[in-house]
C-alpha cells in the first residue's frame, strides 16, 4: 500500500465508506474526529476517522481501504503515534472498550479501552492485569509492545499474561489469534507491536491483587549515588511481589522537588515493606516516607496534561547488569547544565522467567529499565539539541536494547534497536506471511 494517496482519490473513497458503514466514518470538525485524530503528542489531520463498534467492522473498513490502495492508521488509547497525516485515514478503536470479567480470572479487554477504566472494573473481583502506570494509556498499543508497569516482576509483562487476542488481518479476516490456533502470528503480536493487523479484543489472565502497600520515599540532592546503589540492593534481594521506580527528579516546579523518588509496591505488609526498604530508609538523604496500604488502581497516574514545554531527549533501555559502573554512568547523565531525569523500573522476577524467544520482547535478562531523558526547551536551537545527546550514549552503552513502548523516535530504522537481529528477522517473516503489502505501518514499522 502507498504511503500517501492523492486527496481526491482519499475523499472518494471517505464518501463511499461514510455510505457502505452509516454513522461510522468522521470528518473534520465532528466532535468524534477530533478526538479520535487528536494524539498524545498532538493533533493529526487525517482525511476521516472511521470508528467501527465490532470487529467485523474493522475488517470492513480495513477491506475497503486495502482495496482502495488508502492508508490506514490505527488508534487505541492515542499515547504511542505520531499525529496521523492527511492522506489517509484514522481506524479509531475507542468504542470497542468493553471490560468483561470471564470465569477462572480471565479477562475480556477492548482493544479501545484505557488501564484505569480496567483497573476499576476489576478492583470489585480483587483482580488486576499488568499493565502501565498510566489510568489513560490504551489498552492496544501498551499491549502490543509488552506492558511494563506496576506488577511486572511479580506476574510479568502485559503480554506473559495475554492469552487471545482477536485480530483483523490485512485481507479483512476477523481471527481468534493464540498459542495453538497461531503461534507465529501470536508469538509476533507480543511485542512487535501493530504491524500485522489490527487487534481488536485481548483476552489475559488476571491475578489478584489485594493486599498491596505502597506509597513513596523521597531524598534530598546530597548524594543519588548511594540512593541507586541501595535500591539496586534492595530490589535484587526482594522478593518478586515487590515493585519498584526509582527516579531522579530535576528541579521542575515546587511541587515536585528535585532529587530521587522511590515510587513503591509490595503485595504484602507495611511493616515487611520497611524492612525490605531498610538500606534506602536507613540512608542521611531521606526526606519524606509515605507507605500505606493501597488499591491497586491507586498505583495507576494520569498522563501529564496538555504538551509539554519541553522536548524529551534522551534514550532508553533493558540493563542485563546493574553494574557499580552501569550505576556511575547513569548517576554521571544527571550532572549537565541541562535538566535532565533518570528513571530506572526494576525488573527480574517474572519479567526474567519468560524465556527470550517465547515473545518478541527479548531481553529477559534485563534486571531494569532505564530511561535518561533531557528536558530541552520545545523552541531550543539545534545546537542544544545536540548538545543534549552528551553523556547519553556513555550510559546507554550499558544497555541491550530499547523498550519499543518507551521510544517515542519513529521509522524503519528504529526496530534495529529495539529488536535483537534474530527477533527482528523473526518479525519480518511474520510479517511477510500475514501483510506483505505492508498495509500495517505501526509507529515502529516493521517492513516485510
Ligand atoms: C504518559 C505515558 C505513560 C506511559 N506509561 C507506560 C507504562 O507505565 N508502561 C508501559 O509499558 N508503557 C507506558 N507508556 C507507553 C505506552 O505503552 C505506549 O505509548 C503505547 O503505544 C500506548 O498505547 P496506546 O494504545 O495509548 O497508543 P496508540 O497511539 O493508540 O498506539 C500506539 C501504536 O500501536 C498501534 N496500535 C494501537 N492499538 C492497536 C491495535 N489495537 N491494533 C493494532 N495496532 C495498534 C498504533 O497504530 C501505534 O502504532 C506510556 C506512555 C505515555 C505517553
Amino acid at each position: 500500500m502507498s504511503a500517501a494517496r492523492p486527496r481526491l482519490t482519499v475523499m472518494s473513497f471517505v464518501t463511499e465508506l461514510s455510505e457502505r458503514m452509516p454513522q461510522r466514518v468522521h470528518a473534520p470538525g465532528t466532535p468524534e474526529y477530533e478526538a479520535g485524530a487528536h494524539v498524545f503528542a498532538g493533533q493529526g489531520t487525517p482525511d476521516a476517522v472511521v470508528r467501527p463498534t465490532s470487529a467485523t467492522e474493522v475488517a470492513e473498513a480495513v477491506r475497503s481501504a486495502v482495496a482502495a490502495d488508502v492508508p490506514l492508521t490505527v488508534r487505541s488509547g492515542g499515547h504511542g503515534s505520531p499525529p496521523a497525516a492527511a492522506g489517509g485515514v484514522m481506524i479509531d478503536l475507542s468504542a470497542l472498550s468493553s471490560i468483561e470479567v470471564a470465569g477462572d480470572g480471565l479477562v475480556h479487554v477492548g482493544a479501545g479501552a484505557h488501564w484505569g477504566d480496567v483497573a476499576a472494573t476489576l478492583a470489585p473481583h480483587g483482580l488486576g492485569v499488568t499493565s502501565g502506570d498510566t489510568r489513560d494509556v490504551g489498552v492496544g498499543g501498551l499491549t502490543l509492545g509488552g506492558g511494563i508497569g506496576w506488577l511486572v516482576r511479580t506476574h510479568g509483562l502485559t503480554i506473559d499474561i495475554l492469552r487471545r487476542v482477536e485480530f483483523v488481518t490485512a485481507a479483512g479476516e476477523v481471527l481468534e489469534v493464540d498459542a495453538e490456533s497461531h503461534p507465529d502470528l501470536f508469538w509476533a503480536v507480543r511485542g512487535g507491536g501493530g504491524n500485522f493487523g489490527v487487534a481488536t479484543r485481548f483476552t489475559y489472565q488476571a491475578a489478584h491483587v489485594e493486599g498491596l502497600v505502597g506509597g513513596r520515599v523521597m531524598f534530598d540532592q546530597s548524594d543519588a549515588r548511594a540512593v541507586l546503589g541501595a535500591w539496586r540492593d534492595v530490589m535484587r534481594d526482594g522478593p518478586d511481589e515487590l515493585n519498584s521506580t526509582l527516579m531522579v527528579m530535576p528541579p521542575l516546579m515546587p511541587e515536585m522537588p528535585a532529587g530521587p523518588q522511590l515510587v513503591v509496591a509490595l503485595q504484602g505488609s507495611e511493616e515487611e515493606l520497611r524492612h525490605l526498604l531498610r538500606p534506602l530508609l536507613s540512608l542521611p538523604s531521606v526526606t519524606h516516607v509515605s507507605l500505606a496500604p493501597v488499591g491497586y488502581g491507586d498505583l495507576l497516574e494520569d498522563a501529564p496534561p496538555g504538551e509539554p514545554p519541553f522536548e524529551l531527549v534522551g534514550g532508553n533501555g533493558f540493563v542485563p547488569d546493574l553494574s557499580d559502573a552501569a550505576l556511575d554512568a547513569f548517576a554521571a547523565t544527571l550532572d549537565h547544565e541541562i535538566h535532565t531525569m533518570l528513571l530506572l523500573r526494576a525488573l527480574g522476577g517474572a519479567f526474567s522467567r519468560v524465556p527470550a524467544d517465547a515473545t518478541a520482547v527479548a531481553q529477559r535478562d534485563g534486571q531494569a529499565l532505564v530511561a535518561v531523558n533531557r528536558l530541552v526547551p520545545a523552541d531550543a536551537a539545534p545546537e542544544a539539541v545536540a548538545a543534549a545527546h552528551e553523556g547519553i550514549d556513555a550510559a546507554m552503552a550499558f544497555t541491550n536494547g530499547r523498550y519499543s513502548n518507551f521510544t517515542p523516535e519513529f521509522g524503519a530504522d528504529i526496530v534495529t534497536e529495539i529488536f535483537p537481529p534474530e527477533t527482528l528477522e523473526r518479525l519480518r517473516a511474520v510479517k511477510r506471511e500475514v501483510d506483505p503489502r505492508d498495509v500495517f505501518r505501526a509507529s515502529h514499522h516493521i517492513t516485510p
